[in-house]
């Protein structure tokens, strides 16, 4: 005898909701189940139970949807289907999708049905329209998506912001009720000033946030603590009123003029701009001007390094380079500095050599920049995938896929990585000066040291002094020597390599030149030094 199944269909209704019907959800699950109601009660099919799921699992591992599995399996000999509106409440993941649909089919005898979307499972042909139903959601969201982005770089073509303000700004609507940007009455006067301090050159990026960070609202200080949003936003033409599109697909990066109110003069903001592109000057007196030798010195009698410091005196201030020890070297540094320039303009440079040395630089010069080439290409790659992950992250934002708290975090995450590589990137343009123009430089620089000491900056008198003189300078009775010998100086000296040779067995006298007290020479350096550019 077969078993008898009453005439009448019983089923399971299932009910769900996503995330982003959260807002409506109470009507959405309500009205599922009125339509299903509705359904059985004009085909006399009768409901045994009732699941539901609000919870947006993409999978159908949902508390509702468990428990409804569980009672069909307990039940199957009293159920004959599980109805649903749609397929895209049963699930969005069509393989899962596909796979459920089997086992209540196959292994259980029940049959899943959407009563908008009916499937006939005794058709074969019909399995296609299920692959179809159960697709469509999954190519919805996709197409969603792209719609989004496109929407979203339409808008932004047409100068419209479209993600969260940045600082400054804050939202609005215009007459269209269209999503727009205004100036924020209590952050924009911050911004504004920003700029202008940044712009006087007398403070530095980290100055300016701490002074205005004290001013800011406990929300907004978030922003003047971070380093890498604080650089980023001094860079943003958005503040110039303009825009940048990101680039997307095959149209490149662009900026255009956005539709709202600009926050500081165009003037002021290329004026930062120059600031930041600016090779910085080093502006702690580290290297004082009037005493280039500190560092470099050695007393005499110890050969720890000489400090210095000043004294006032007679019509002024006086600086001496000293030993620590009292008893020991003390010197005036004026008359230590002119002597050194003498030094200096006696250290010449056989000619063969500069030849030889000119060719190594050369080749030198030349892996450096297939290097940096290699580089600078990796970076821009890099870049642009950071850029496409921004705008992965604007979408995903946007349509409510990720919360504001990890769309921030991650924002920032790729954003300093973008300013990092930036700056790389500002390094490498920098070096990439021309090749003969370097080289040029370097073997002027050796053929006339004096000269290029003097016009150097405190700092640059610093790293020649650190390259050339390595291991100290000591300086006795007007005239100076190395100790040990400076490698360097013997190497491109051809002339004093031969004096090295004869007098190897001797003391280290190789580079003590005695400074002359008169001739050609004198004039030209004690010139040099006195003409010296003001720093
Ligand atoms: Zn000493």
């Amino acid at each position: 005898m077969a078993t008898t199944r009453p005439a009448r269909q019983r089923v399971i209704l299932y009910t769900r909701v996503s995330t982003k019907e959260q807002s409506e959800r109470g009507y959405s699950l309500r009205d599922q189940e009125r339509r299903l109601r509705e359904h059985c009660e004009r085909k006399g099919i009768e409901v045994v139970a009732h699941f539901q799921d609000d919870h947006s699992a993409k999978t159908f591992d949902r508390p509702g949807f468990k428990r409804l599995k569980r009672f069909a399996r307990l039940n199957r000999n009293r159920i004959d289907g599980i109805l649903f509106t749609k397929w895209s409440r049963f699930s969005r993941d069509q393989a899962g999708a596909m796979n459920m649909v089997k086992h209540f089919l196959d292994g259980l005898g029940i049959e899943p049905q959407a009563i908008e979307q009916p499937v006939d499972y005794s058709v074969p042909e019909q399995w296609f329209l299920l692959a179809i139903y159960i697709t469509e959601p999954y190519v919805d969201n996709q197409r969603r998506s792209l719609s989004v982005r496109q929407g979203m770089r339409q808008a932004n073509m047409e100068g419209r912001w479209t993600t969260t303000p940045p600082i400054g700004y804050q939202r609005s609507y215009d007459e269209d009720r269209k999503f727009m940007i205004v100036p924020d009455p209590e952050t924009a006067p911050l911004i504004r000033e920003a700029f202008e301090m940044f712009a006087t050159g007398q403070y530095n990026m980290n100055e300016i946030r701490k002074i205005l960070s004290r001013r800011a609202k406990a929300l907004d200080r978030r922003f003047y603590n971070s380093r890498s949003r604080f650089n980023l936003m001094l860079r943003n033409v958005v503040y110039i009123g303009k825009m940048r599109v990101r680039a997307w697909r095959d149209e490149p990066e662009q900026i255009v003029d956005g539709q709202h109110e600009a926050l500081v003069g165009e003037a002021l903001f290329y004026k930062v701009q120059s600031l930041f592109d600016a090779p910085r000057s080093g502006r702690k007196a580290k290297y004082r001007v009037e005493m280039p030798l500190r560092g470099h010195l050695s007393c005499s009698h110890c050969k720890s390094p000489m400090t210095g410091s000043a004294s006032t005196g007679v019509g002024g201030r006086y600086w001496y380079y000293h030993c620590q020890q009292s008893g020991h070297d003390r010197v005036p540094a004026e008359r230590a500095n002119k002597d050194f320039t003498k030094y200096l303009s006696n250290i010449k440079i056989a000619p063969a050599i500069v030849e030889v040395f000119g060719d190594v630089l050369l080749d030198v010069l030349m892996d450096v920049r297939q290097d940096r080439q290699g580089e600078e290409a990796a970076l821009r790659k890099k870049m642009g995938a950071l850029e496409e992950k921004l705008f992965g992250i604007d979408v995903a934002f946007v349509e409510g896929r990720i919360e504001r708290d990890s769309y921030e975090r991650m924002k920032e995450r790729y954003t300093e990585n973008q300013i990092n590589i930036q700056l790389r990137l500002g390094d490498l343009k920098l070096s990439r000066v021309d090749l003969a123009e370097q080289v040029q430089f370097g073997l002027g620089l050796l053929s006339s040291l004096d000269v290029a000491f003097i016009d150097a900056s405190p700092r640059g008198r610093h790293e020649l002094l650190s390259s050339i003189f390595p291991r100290g300078l000591i300086y006795r009775d007007g005239s100076y020597r190395t100790s040990p010998p400076s490698e360097i100086l013997y190497l491109l000296s051809g002339k004093n390599a031969a004096v090295y040779a004869k007098e190897k067995t001797g003391h280290p006298r190789l580079l003590t030149l005695d400074v002359p007290s008169g001739g050609p020479d004198e004039t030209r350096t004690r010139d040099l030094w006195r003409d010296r550019p003001a720093f």
